[in-house]
């Protein structure tokens, strides 16, 4: 259970800072959202360790941003992670079935009511998506 616990705060870095492309303010970078082939990769440990060495998307313009040395979000020339669509729907109907009575809660919404980015995932090219 501790492990359990301590590797939910590792996996949720809030930056509550703006994107540097949009000026969006991301409140939480969703590392943990990445598709599952990218779990444990040296970018999402990276990004989780607000750190240089992983890029992911702006929720809000899809642009890839990363962190400095001092922990602020820059835009990157990396490729950046995706979100997994499989896994923000799933968040989306536990967060609406449990917080709102509403299963069908869509990643759009969900992303407003628990995370404070409205606007964000809208036009969303998940990690399953083809280019
Ligand atoms: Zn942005």
């Amino acid at each position: 259970m501790w492990e359990d616990d301590a590797e939910r705060i590792m996996a949720t870095p809030w930056p509550n800072k703006p994107c540097p492309h949009c000026g969006g303010l991301v409140t939480d970078l969703l590392a943990e959202m990445v598709s599952p082939g990218q779990k444990g990769s040296p970018e999402q440990k990276a990004l989780i360790g607000m750190r240089p060495g992983g890029a992911i998307t702006c929720p809000y313009c899809q642009g890839a941003i990363e962190h400095d040395g001092a922990g602020e979000l820059v835009q990157s020339t990396r490729v950046p992670l995706r979100f997994s669509r499989a896994l923000i729907e799933q968040r989306a109907r536990d967060f609406g079935d449990h917080f709102h009575g509403n299963p069908n809660l869509t990643p759009e919404e969900w992303i407003e009511l628990d995370k404070a980015m409205p606007g964000a995932l809208r036009a969303y090219r998940y990690a399953e998506d083809n280019p």
